[in-house]
C-alpha cells in the first residue's frame, strides 16, 4: 500500500463515519433539553397522579398503588423501570414501603458513575382529609418523568441516570430515624450495595408553585450548588433561584449521610406565608406549567454541566 493511500483510506473512513453520526444525531439532542411540551407533559401527569391516587400516604396501600402507576408512566416514556418494596421501621411499627427506580445507561458502559434526580410521591399524612400534595409530591413526580423522557433523548451521556420516586419522604410527627426519608435512605443504602458511585444526587421537591422561587438549602453539598447556579445563570433563569440560608431535612440528606455530593432542588415557600404547604390548600390550581418549564430546564441543564465533567 501507497503511504499517501495507506493515510487516505483511515480519513476517508472517519469522514463517512462523521457524515452517519451527523445524520444519527440529526434527530436526537446531543445534550439534554427539558422542553415546553415536557412541561406541559410534567402538569398533565401531576394532575393525573392527584385524580388516580390520592391519598397516597407513606407505607400504606394507596402509595403501592401510586408507585405502580408511576413505573407505568415511567414505561410508557420509555425507560426502563422497577418497583423496589421494602419494609422499614416507622411510628406505630415497621411497614411496607415501595420506591420506583428508573435507569437510563450511560453511552460510555455501565462502569459509569451515577447521576440521580429524586422526588418523592407520598402524601404528609396529617394535612387534614382531602389533602392531594399537588405541589408537594405531585408536581415533582410528574417533573421527573418528563424528565426521564428529556435525559434519554440525550445522545451522549458520561454517567448513568437513576431516577427514583421515593415513598415515605413524609414524616408521620417529626423527622427522626424512623419517621421519614424511609423511600430515599433505602434508595442511598441500595446503591451503595450496588458498589455504585454516586457523582451528584439532586433532589426536586415543590417545584410546581405557580410563584416559584427556588432556595438551595444551606446543608447541601456549596459545589454541587455552584453547579445549579450555573446552569440557571446560562439559561436566563438565574432570578429564580438563590443559595438559601435554611438547613433543611429532605430526600438529599439520604445520600449526603454516604458522602456522596447532594443537593435540593426546592421552593420552601408555598402560599402567603407558607399556607398552602401540607394543608388541603395545596391543588393543582396552585401549581403551574410556566414553573415546570423553569424548574425542568434548570434540572436538564443541570444535567449538562454535571455531565461534562
Ligand atoms: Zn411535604
Amino acid at each position: 500500500m501507497k503511504p499517501a493511500l495507506k493515510w487516505m483510506l483511515p480519513a476517508a473512513l472517519a469522514a463517512v463515519l462523521a457524515v452517519l453520526g451527523g445524520v444519527w444525531l440529526r434527530g436526537r439532542n446531543v445534550r439534554a433539553v427539558f422542553s415546553q411540551a415536557d412541561a406541559a407533559e410534567a402538569f398533565a401527569l401531576a394532575a393525573r397522579l392527584v385524580k388516580d391516587c390520592t391519598p397516597r400516604h407513606a407505607g400504606t396501600s394507596g402509595a403501592r398503588r401510586a408507585a405502580e402507576w408511576i413505573r407505568q408512566r415511567a414505561v410508557e416514556a420509555g425507560v426502563s423501570a422497577r418497583l423496589d418494596e421494602f419494609r422499614a421501621k416507622a411510628p406505630g411499627g415497621e411497614c411496607g414501603f415501595a420506591n420506583v427506580y428508573a435507569e437510563i445507561p450511560a453511552s460510555s458502559g455501565s462502569a459509569a458513575p451515577w447521576i440521580v434526580f429524586i422526588s418523592h410521591f407520598d402524601t404528609y399524612p396529617n394535612a387534614g382529609l382531602g389533602f392531594e400534595g399537588a405541589n408537594d409530591g405531585a408536581s415533582t413526580t410528574g417533573l421527573l418523568l418528563a424528565l426521564a423522557k428529556a435525559l434519554s433523548r440525550a445522545a451522549l451521556r458520561r454517567h448513568n441516570v437513576a431516577l427514583v420516586w421515593t415513598d415515605g419522604e413524609e414524616s408521620r410527627g417529626a423527622y427522626g430515624p424512623d419517621d421519614g426519608l424511609q423511600g430515599a435512605i433505602r434508595a442511598a443504602d441500595e446503591f451503595r450495595r450496588l458498589g455504585r458511585t454516586v457523582a451528584a444526587a439532586v433532589n426536586l421537591d415543590m417545584l410546581g408553585d405557580r410563584d416559584l422561587h427556588i432556595d438551595l438549602p444551606a446543608n447541601t453539598t456549596s459545589a454541587l450548588n455552584e453547579v445549579v447556579l450555573k446552569a440557571a445563570r446560562r439559561l436566563g433563569l438565574i432570578s429564580f433561584v438563590s443559595p438559601g440560608t435554611l438547613e433543611m431535612t429532605d430526600d438529599y440528606s439520604a445520600f449526603l449521610a454516604h458522602g456522596w455530593p447532594a443537593t435540593d432542588i426546592i421552593d420552601f415557600s408555598y402560599g402567603p406565608d407558607n399556607r398552602w404547604w401540607h394543608t388541603p390548600e395545596d391543588t393543582m390550581d396552585k401549581i403551574s406549567v410556566e414553573s415546570l418549564l423553569v424548574a425542568g430546564r434548570i434540572a436538564a441543564e443541570t444535567f449538562n454541566i454535571l455531565d461534562a465533567q
